[in-house]
């Protein structure tokens, strides 16, 4: 068993951001992260909307945090969170080799990516069907694939696609785009990027790999067949929650929290994407993590 002061869960912009404060303010803080450090913003090319920080890449972006972050010296374990109890004035989260203990915890572990549900994703999967473009856009180079979405994330995706694809089909279930005007602007100047409007994945086929995906016009009811060889699913993400009970989620299962990052439970912070917040940005998980670690450092000295 292993005490500190306060554990933080997820090792992306909110939690590094929140160990940064944390061990600034004088307490011994420990992140737990299950995957890689550096969340969703690895999988982003390019950061342009970070105060001060003209262009840098997600991958970049996410290590120079982490550099930052055991600098100051938090310890950043990678350790699936499998358990953890949140009452009491001790806290006790769980991973498979080891028992954390403090009287402050982060909840700082983000969102999954949400899957389409149709027919072929999961046979497909990792064979043709991929969530993040950045890492395995490479391998469709002057090949036709499909992105499916229309927020920030697919767009960027599509536009990242296009300088190495043939054709980038991208597919989205309205008429109109959810993601940054500005990024709206260039998807639709880019000559390969064909857009398919108020249209929805009915199914993906192929053999050992993707052949085909099947579109169908959600206002004529018209089915179109594909011809792609990877299908890239960029439809925003889902909070995974239900195991930090009993803090309290609303009725999409994010963490019910206001700008103080205060949950329903004493000790008990949130950050970042995980909670219910007006935006979702880098700038506003990092703003999160400061937040959070400030009123844990607050929460123990009372
Ligand atoms: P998002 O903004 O929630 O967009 C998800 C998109 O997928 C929406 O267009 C949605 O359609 C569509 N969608 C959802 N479920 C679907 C389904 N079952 N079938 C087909 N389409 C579906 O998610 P995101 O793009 O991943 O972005 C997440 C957050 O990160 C956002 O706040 C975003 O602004 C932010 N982000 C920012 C940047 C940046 O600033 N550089 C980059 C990436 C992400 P509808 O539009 O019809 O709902």
């Amino acid at each position: 068993m292993k005490e500190f002061d306060t554990i933080i869960i997820g090792a992306g912009t909110a939690g590094l951001t929140a160990a940064i404060y944390a061990q600034r303010a004088g307490l011994r803080c420990v992140v737990l992260e299950g995957t890689l450090y550096g969340g969703q913003i690895t999988n982003t090319p390019d950061v342009e909307n970070y105060p001060a920080l003209e262009k840098v890449s997600g991958f970049d972006f996410a290590m120079s945090l982490y550099n930052q972050a055991t600098s100051f010296g938090a310890v950043v374990e990678m350790e699936e969170v499998t358990g953890v109890s949140l009452e009491g004035e001790t806290k006790t989260v769980k991973t498979p080799s080891e028992e954390y203990q403090a009287k402050t915890v982060i909840l700082a572990n983000g969102a999954k990516r949400r899957k389409l549900g149709v027919p072929g994703e999961e046979e497909f999967s990792g064979k043709g069907v991929s969530y993040c473009a950045t890492c395995d856009g490479a391998f469709y180079r002057g090949r036709d694939v499909a992105i499916v979405g229309g927020g920030n994330t697919a767009l960027e995706d599509a536009l990242y696609l296009a300088d190495n694809c043939k054709t980038v089909h991208l597919v989205h279930r309205r008429d109109s785009f959810r993601a940054s005007q500005v990024v709206v602007d260039s998807v639709l100047r880019r000559e390969n990027i064909v857009v398919h409007y108020d249209s929805a994945v009915q199914s993906i086929l192929g053999d050992t790999q993707v052949k085909t995906v099947v579109l169908e016009n959600k206002k004529t009811g018209e089915t179109q067949d594909l011809a792609v060889d990877g299908v890239f699913v960029a439809v925003g993400m889902v909070p995974d929650n239900a195991m930090f009970a009993p803090v309290q989620l609303d009725e999409t299962g994010y963490i019910v929290a206001q700008e103080d990052c205060k949950t329903n439970v004493p000790g008990v912070f949130v950050a970042g994407d995980t909670r219910t917040k007006f935006l979702r940005q880098l700038v506003t998980a990092a703003a999160d993590g400061a937040v959070a670690a400030t009123q844990a450092a607050n929460f123990l000295r009372i």
